[in-house]
Parts: structure tokens; sequence; C-alpha cells
């Protein structure tokens, strides 16, 4: 099998296995997920949800969190790691989205990264969740490691693993892979302890007696 194969067989695996795979950050606008992608950095989904619950009734707009003060707003959110450069970018890239953008949060790659706290992963999560455009693959921890063990790519870095993704899967489904990836990593390939025996990729997977 080869690894366009792979990938296929992944999926379709993947996908009977968790049929509703999407992000698992609470938003309900383009600017909340944005909020919450940058506020999950290094913090768990679940933890961002839990502070973001409470946050999203406060900031109803983009202008809310333009308005408030940067220390205002780091106290809103001092539970999650980095809060302070967390708040800032917020703060800014709020800043960024009324003045250039109209107060709409921007479609594409190009104009995402520009935003304060926004990377090419943060931006292919927005774009893909918030308005299922596929322009690239989130590569996050999770989809690092399983693509490494399941022979997808030698890379560590996650620009590149992307650029590898990339080339082997249909475009419609990037986002999809992403996700898959994520619950997967989550449930049941984890990092310090994979459950190969409970795992749908086992046959395929060249990692399965680590
Ligand atoms: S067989 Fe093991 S290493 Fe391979 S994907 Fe499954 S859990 Fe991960």
């Amino acid at each position: 099998m080869d690894n366009k194969e792979k990938v296929f067989e992944t999926i379709r695996r993947l996908k009977r296995l968790y049929p509703n795979a999407k992000t698992a950050l609470s938003f309900s606008n383009p600017f909340e997920l944005l909020v919450a992608t940058i506020l999950s950095a290094q913090t768990t989904d679940s933890h961002v949800n839990k502070v973001t619950e409470v946050l999203f009734k406060k900031y109803r707009s983009v202008e809310d969190y333009a308005n408030v003060s940067i220390e205002r707003l780091q106290t809103d959110i001092r539970s999650i790691n980095f809060f302070k450069t967390k708040a800032k970018n917020i703060h800014e890239a709020a800043k960024m989205v009324i003045k250039k953008y109209n107060s709409k949060v921007p479609k594409t790659m190009e104009e995402l990264i520009e935003l304060p706290g926004v990377a090419r992963k943060t931006a292919n999560i927005i774009l893909s969740n918030a308005f299922g455009i596929n322009e690239g693959i989130a590569v996050d921890t999770h989809v690092k490691r399983l693509s490494f063990r399941l022979g997808l790519t030698k890379n560590d870095d996650p620009v590149k693993i992307e650029k590898e993704l990339i080339e082997l899967t249909p475009k419609k489904e990037w986002g999809n892979l992403s996700h898959l990836l994520i619950l997967h990593g989550r449930n049941v390939c984890l990092a310090k302890k994979p459950k190969h025996d409970e795992c749908v990729l086992f046959d395929i997977c060249p990692s399965r007696n680590i």
C-alpha cells in the first residue's frame, strides 16, 4: 500500500469510527472561533471551552474585544497558559479585523496569517471550520504524531508535514483528515501509551509494535 492509499484507507476507517468529527472548540461565529483557537495554543480544548463559555457571554462582538482594556481581558482569561500574550493578540486582532476587514474575519490564508496570534495552523482551523474552505491541513501535535507513526512523514516541522499531507490527500478531505487524526490521537493513538490493540489502523500502521 503506498502512502496515498494509506491516507485514503485511514480516512475511510476513521470516518466510520468518528462520523461527526469536527473541532472540539465551542463557537457560534468566526470571530469566536478565532478567539478560541488563539486561546487553545498549549491548552486543552476542554479548558478553552470552559473559559469561553463565560467569555463569549461577556464579549458579544469584535468591537467588545477591541474596546476593552488588555488588562481586563487578561484577567478574564487568566487561567489559560500564556494569557498575557494571548489577550494582547486577541485585542490587536479585533482592532485589525474592524479596521481592515469591516469587522468580518477574513477568508483567505494570506489575510488571516497577518492577524496577531494567527499562524498557518490557526488559519487552517478557521478556514475549514468557520467557512468550510479547505486551503491547507491544520497540523497540531496529534496530526504530527500520527502522521509520523503511520509512516506518512519523516519530518518534524509542521509546515513540511502539511505539504506532504496535502500531496497525499484529496482536497475535499483536508479538513476532515485533521479532525480525524486529532480524535484518534486523543482516544487511541495516545502520545505515551498508544492503544495498538484497539486501533482500527493496526494492520496498516508501521508503528504498531512501538
Ligand atoms: S497502530 Fe498504534 S501507533 Fe499505529 S495508529 Fe494505531 S495506535 Fe497509533
